[in-house]
């Protein structure tokens, strides 16, 4: 308790130090994002999966298997979860440098497609008890930053979590999709387009079940966005 206390009072007192370069005047400089590792290469256009097949704008072989999407209609993440990527996130999500969300978020801002188009801007939420503890719900803080900067309104009551689940981190794909089902609840969502906003993804399952959730509540499109993938 007294640690934090202090650690509180030594960052209000102390200017902040990048990430990147160690300078001061920001937890990470504009330029300094650049250093971050990019989501680049070939990608799904639909799940944003590293692809082998070679074509643009092309969906991978398992998108490909359905015409509609069950869950996002397309997702996209700036960074891979990564060297300096993954170790800013862990900072501000477990450690409370918190003002590492805006250099982070403001990277997601160009990620939305021309296409998307979307009415509101839906943050994955926490259960209450874990948002109580962390103070705070990281995918909040991002939504929060995309609402602004797209003059778009900001819903935290249209996607609720129905249930606290176990963390996803130890878990295979399918324990993730089974541990994650039925752990949202959605409401007046009916003819909206929705960008549905997350920190990180591994296998997308936590949003593609609330993308099902949204999209069975009657929205008629769910993008998804998240800082980082973990390929
Ligand atoms: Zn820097
Ligand atoms: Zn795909």
């Amino acid at each position: 308790m007294l640690r934090s206390k202090l650690k509180v009072v030594i960052e209000l007192v102390l200017p902040e130090r990048c990430l990147v370069c160690g300078r001061f005047g920001a937890s990470i400089h504009p330029e300094c994002l650049d250093e971050l590792p990019r989501a680049d290469g070939v990608r799904c256009v639909r799940c944003w999966a590293p692809s082998s097949v070679s074509e643009l704008g092309a969906l991978c072989d398992r998108c490909a298997e359905h015409d509609q999407p069950e869950g996002l209609d397309a997702l996209r993440t700036s960074f891979r979860f990564a060297g300096i990527a993954r170790r800013s996130i862990i900072e501000a999500k477990f450690r409370g440098v918190t003002t590492l969300f805006e250099p982070l978020s403001s990277a997601l801002v160009n990620e939305v497609q021309w296409s998307w188009q979307p009415d509101v801007v839906v943050p994955i939420p926490l259960a209450a008890a874990r948002r109580r503890r962390r103070g705070f719900n990281q995918s909040e803080r991002i939504a929060e930053r995309l609402a602004e900067a797209h003059g778009l309104p900001l819903r935290l009551d249209l996607l609720e979590r129905a249930r606290e689940t176990d963390a996803q981190a130890t878990l295979d794909a399918e324990q993730r999709q089974q541990n994650i089902r039925g752990a949202f609840v959605a409401r007046d969502v009916a003819g909206l387009r929705v960008l549905l906003i997350d920190d990180v993804t591994t296998t997308g399952a936590t949003l593609n079940e609330a993308a099902r959730v949204l999209r069975a509540a009657g929205a008629m499109r769910v993008f998804g966005l998240a800082i980082a993938r973990e390929d």
